[in-house]
């Protein structure tokens, strides 16, 4: 039986390529918008191919006001998840205006399309990048925000922003209230088990987790591992690796909670979506060694500008509200990560 529909933005790109998956095969209807300037349409084939369904793509940009409106206009909308935007933390120091214009504005362009729409039910790809660094590592949501560099800093004011949007329905309601969920990640990583579709970086990866398997297929030399005089047992930085596919199901959670009692009346929650379990980047190369029988090159480098030593999820929330928690552990991470390196050497090919 057919759900409703689902406006994705950002469905090509790594993330939202399998949330189309999951959404297809739950029974909704899909719907994408994206610009194709960090993915290939070629996942939006595969992700066809893996289900055996249909979805409707419009290669249009979020910060195209005519666009949305059409798109909204031609298709019943019930719900949006929103992935579009630009999500390097380096070079949003380097190009912040870049960034907030995409990321920022490129919101605010969507939040207008969908209230003149009356759409106002929201998933939000918000990150672990939103929160004050803490000693302890580990993050609640209940925790201060307070970003230290533009990309996060996007990603707090994209939630202020859906924050006080929500938070207008309860001093003047206006018809249906708006209901967001902000889902803040920590590390995906992984691909479709089918190995058909998976992250398909431009140029040289800056997540660990690609560039460790394109050290393991051939492509670079050698993994850099940036500092190893952090505070934590073996010396280099934690983070809590969580498989996409997981994480995607997390927003299946989060339709399912709007359209429930928990979102009766409307409002804005957030929610961690990790393991809480925290790996080192000697974890990583040791266990993508194990599973894969491949040998990584790496070497000690300076620590990167900006990295914390540690930091990882409380994933409480998620699991008492949203009925959610991880499944699969490093292992299917990195195996499947790897099937989709060996089936994918060059990644998506046009
Ligand atoms: P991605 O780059 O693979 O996907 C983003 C997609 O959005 C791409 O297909 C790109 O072409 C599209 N896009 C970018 N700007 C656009 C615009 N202005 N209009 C239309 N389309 C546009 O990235 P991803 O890893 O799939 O991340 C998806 C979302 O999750 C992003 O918002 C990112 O900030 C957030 N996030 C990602 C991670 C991560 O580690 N991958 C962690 C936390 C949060
Ligand atoms: N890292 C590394 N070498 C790399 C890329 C990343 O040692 O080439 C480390 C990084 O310092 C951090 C961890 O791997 O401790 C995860 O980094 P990534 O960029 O994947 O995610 P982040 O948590 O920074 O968003």
């Amino acid at each position: 039986m057919d759900k409703h529909t689902v406006l994705v933005t950002g469905g090509a790109g790594f993330i939202g390529s399998h949330a189309c998956v999951e959404l297809l095969q739950a029974g909704f209807n899909v719907v994408v918008v994206d610009n194709l300037s960090n993915s290939k349409l070629e996942s939006l084939k595969r992700v066809e191919q893996i289900t055996g369904k249909t979805l409707q793509f419009y290669q249009a940009d979020i910060r195209d006001k005519t666009a949305l409106t059409d798109i909204f206009a031609k298709e019943s909308i019930a719900t949006v998840i929103h992935f579009a935007g630009l999500k390097a933390v380096g070079e949003s120091c380097e190009q912040p205006l870049n960034y907030y214009h995409n990321n920022v504005y490129g919101t605010l362009v969507l939040l207008e399309a969908m209230s003149e729409a009356n759409v106002k039910q929201l998933v939000f790809s918000s990150s672990a990048t939103v929160y004050q660094p803490s000693e302890t590592g580990q993050y609640s949501e209940s925790l201060p925000l307070g970003a230290i560099n533009p990309y996060g800093r996007s990603k707090v004011m994209v939630e202020d922003i859906l924050r006080d949007v929500a938070a207008v329905d309860k001093i003047k309601p206006n018809g249906a209230p708006w209901k967001v969920a902000l889902l803040r990640y920590f590390n995906p990583i992984g691909a479709h088990e089918s190995g058909m579709i998976g992250e398909d970086p431009n140029g040289i990866p800056n997540n660990l987790m690609p560039y460790v398997s394109q050290v393991a297929i051939g492509n670079l030399k050698q993994l850099s591992v940036y500092g190893n005089d952090y505070a934590t047992p073996d010396g280099t930085g934690i983070r809590d690796y969580i498989h996409v596919v997981d994480l995607v199901k997390g927003h299946i959670k989060a339709i399912e909670a709007i359209e429930s009692d928990k979102f009766s009346g409307g409002g804005c929650k957030a929610y961690n979506l990790g393991t809480g379990k925290g790996y080192s980047v000697l974890d990583i190369v040791n266990t993508f060694e194990a599973v894969t029988g491949r040998k990584i090159l790496y070497q000690f480098a300076p620590r990167r500008a900006g990295d914390l030593a540690e930091c990882f999820a409380n994933p409480a929330l998620a699991d008492k509200e949203l009925n959610w928690i991880a499944d699969k552990d490093l292992e299917d991470m990195i195996a499947d990560t790897w099937n989709w390196q060996v089936k994918n050497p060059q990644g998506y090919v046009d």
